[in-house]
């Protein structure tokens, strides 16, 4: 493995490897860009099938999330973490703490806080190591706790900022969304969805977390296989990465994309393909800013959830802009946004070839 040649590489700061035989650590850290603050990201725990794999997933994240926190407008940098594992076979405190003093060892170049596979109670294990970390415990009415209803409320909005956009439509009244997965995010979603009227249509692999949604949103089930083709006003990819792809935007039939997923385009130029079908896609990491907003102000402390709130009521409108931006100039609204993004970053645009979601 070539990590200068990977087309997920783009420039990346710093990568570090930190291993420890005593409580079984393999994680990865990188750093894409720190031009506009400390690099700041989640710590991802998945049972990657190589190394290769690990690495790729890291970079690809990592510039994710420089291009979210430029887009929305924070002090901070790009950067993400993965351990490799089966979070629930791996996961102790002795681990937990062995990553934050990896992290630590970089001294506040990168700030971890949760992705998938850790948890609020992780970070609080982090943090015996290591002052660089996020999203643990919130005071009531004070910045900070779970980011997951946070990015929900940022993807509710943008979502109806998409719907006035493409249907022009100022209500959510009987609009049609399919929301694929219940998590932290997809659940809370819902209920902002359904208490503003929109009929919901809903799919989960864990069947617990779909009775929740019918009983509370008398949302309607659909399979994970059908969710993805439903004739719906919106699509809210809300579970996994990389499911628009050329195999799947053949099938779509939703008039808009708008999910909190990362990087939900498979390839660069799914972008050109979902606009070739007409179909209005919310860039992933501009919509779903919402949690890392709320990270970004509970770590520099001092701030209110009123003010975490009230930023995360911007996203819409970076949203418009980017939609009017790509309409008038008749490019993806993805093109649009990385173009948006690396300019912040001050980097230039990239060759089509390393266009990698
Ligand atoms: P989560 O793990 O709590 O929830 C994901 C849900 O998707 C689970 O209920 C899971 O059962 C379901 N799922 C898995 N595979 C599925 C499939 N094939 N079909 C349907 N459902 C499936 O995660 P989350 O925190 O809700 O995050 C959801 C997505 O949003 C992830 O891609 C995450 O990276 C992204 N995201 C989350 C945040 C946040 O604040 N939590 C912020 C930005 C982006």
């Amino acid at each position: 493995m070539d990590i200068f040649d990977m087309r997920e590489f783009d420039d990346h700061e710093l990568v570090v490897f930190g291993h420890n035989a005593a409580t079984g650590l393999h994680a990865i850290i990188a750093l894409h860009s720190t031009t506009l603050g400390p690099a700041a990201g989640g710590c991802r725990i998945w049972p990657y099938a190589s190394t290769t794999d690990a690495v790729a997933d890291v970079l690809r994240l990592s510039r994710g999330m420089s291009y979210k926190n430029a887009m929305a407008g924070l002090a901070l940098g790009g950067g993400k973490a993965v351990i490799v594992g089966e979070s629930r076979q791996v996961k102790t405190p002795e681990l937990l703490q062995s990553f934050g003093r990896v992290v630590d060892s970089l001294g506040g170049r990168y700030i971890t806080a949760e992705d998938v596979g850790t948890t609020t109670a992780d970070m609080e294990q982090v943090a015996r190591a290591t002052r660089y970390v996020s999203g643990l415990g919130a005071a009531p009415g004070r910045a900070g706790g779970d980011p997951g209803p946070k990015t929900a409320l940022g993807v509710f909005l943008g979502i109806k900022a998409a719907v006035q956009f493409r249907l022009g439509r100022s209500d959510l009244e009987g609009v049609t969304v399919a929301v694929q997965g219940l998590g932290g995010v997809g659940y809370h979603l819902c209920r902002l969805l359904a208490a503003e009227g929109a009929k919901l249509s809903v799919a989960d692999v864990r069947p617990q977390v779909v009775g929740r949604a019918v009983e509370e949103f008398r949302a309607r089930t659909v399979t994970v296989d059908e969710v993805l083709a439903l004739d719906v006003d919106v699509l809210a990819p809300c579970a996994l990465g990389a499911i628009l792809n050329a195999h799947s935007i053949s099938r779509l039939r939703a008039r808009i994309i708008a999910g909190a997923a990362n990087n939900q385009l498979a390839q660069g130029q799914d972008g050109a393909a979902l606009q070739a079908a007409g179909i209005l896609y919310a860039p992933d990491y501009v919509i779903n800013a919402g949690g890392i907003i709320s990270v970004s102000h509970e770590y520099q402390g001092g701030a209110t959830e009123a003010q975490v709130i009230a930023d995360i009521h911007a996203i819409p409108t970076r949203l418009t802009e980017i939609f009017e931006r790509a309409r008038r100039e008749n490019r993806p609204t993805s093109a649009v946004a990385d173009e948006m993004a690396r300019e912040r970053l001050g980097r230039p645009p990239l060759h089509p070839e390393k266009l990698v979601a």
